[in-house]
């Protein structure tokens, strides 16, 4: 692992007590980034850290989606994404356009989007949801009629499993997760047989399967810690293996497979947190009319979880 340069932590703490800010970093961030963060955690975990924080900029280190949610539970904060270029290609798969479109077909359905859509999406969505609360947020609204569960078909056949309804589904995936395959489980659990695995649930229905748990990287984490397994198999974006391991030293962690990388995840360096927080540029903002519709599916989930 290449040496971290300590003058730019340095140069980047400093920097933090002048702009007020407190850094939030996803689980599948550099390792380097999740190190120099405030706090890490999973996008339900950050939204909850960025509703309440008195910072008065949040650097977030994570992908577009994300800091835009905490731009709509923050509209008096500067929220600061160190590379623009940070998008999720499965937030991409979905359009506010095509989602009126899909609301005509059925109307009157209830819109549960996964927080992994942009702004402009969740406006037009009643609730939104994590990996983390997806189960609950949907049981939650009882016999309401017709759901569409946007964008992650993956998540939504799961939910729908879970709780025992029908969802019409959209058909968007993340394209990592897509990538970790039963038989790459298979590999894996034949060279650590004692070995518990863990998936996320935006892995293909085949892949949760063979898993011994289902779980968003939350949970995954609070797994490794609490369970007496020595050794677990993570089927999910690979950057998580860095706190797992830093957390919990006398356990093994190893990932179902080496292709599971989110590109985008690994944009964010010290160097583009420092440049932000020098620059102040960046900075991420939601137009009011959005932002008010968007944020009444937000505080549903808040509420809701
Ligand atoms: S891991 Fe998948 S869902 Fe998460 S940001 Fe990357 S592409 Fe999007």
């Amino acid at each position: 692992m290449a040496e971290i340069d300590r003058g730019l932590v340095e140069q980047i703490l400093e920097l933090k007590k002048v702009r007020k800010a407190i850094i939030l970093a996803h689980n599948y961030e550099l390792g380097e980034v999740q190190d120099i963060a405030d706090f890490c955690g999973d996008s339900l975990e950050l939204s909850q850290k960025a509703a309440v924080t008195d910072a008065e900029t949040i650097v977030f280190c994570g992908v577009h989606f994300m800091a835009e949610t905490a731009a709509i539970l923050c509209p008096g904060k500067t929220v600061l994404l160190p590379d623009l270029h940070a998008g999720c290609p499965m937030a991409n798969m979905i359009t506010a356009e095509a989602l009126r479109e899909k609301k005509k077909e059925y109307p009157g359905a209830t819109v549960v989007c996964y927080v992994n859509t942009s702004a402009a999406v969740k406006a037009e969505s009643d609730v939104c949801c994590t990996s983390a609360n997806a189960v609950k947020v949907v049981r939650k609204l009882g016999n309401t009629g017709e759901i569409i569960f946007i964008p992650d078909q993956y998540l939504g056949s799961w939910v729908a499993q879970e709780t025992g309804k029908s969802l019409v589904l959209w058909p968007g995936y993340c394209p990592t997760h897509a990538r970790i395959l039963p038989e790459d489980i298979k590999k894996r659990k034949a060279e650590h047989p004692s070995a518990k695995v863990l998936v996320h649930p935006e892995c293909r229905p085949e892949t949760k399967l063979v898993a011994d748990a289902v779980l968003s990287t939350g949970g995954m984490i609070r797994f490794a810690r609490e369970s007496d397994a020595r050794e677990m198999i993570l089927g999910t974006e690979i950057g998580i293996i860095h706190r797992l391991q830093k957390e919990n030293p006398e356990k093994r962690f190893f990932p179902v497979s080496e292709q599971a990388i989110c590109p985008r995840m690994k944009l964010i360096t010290l160097e583009t947190i420092l440049w932000s927080l020098q620059s102040m540029r960046n900075v991420v903002t939601v137009p009011d009319d959005i932002r008010v519709k968007a944020q009444r599916a937000v505080n549903r989930m808040l509420e809701m979880s």
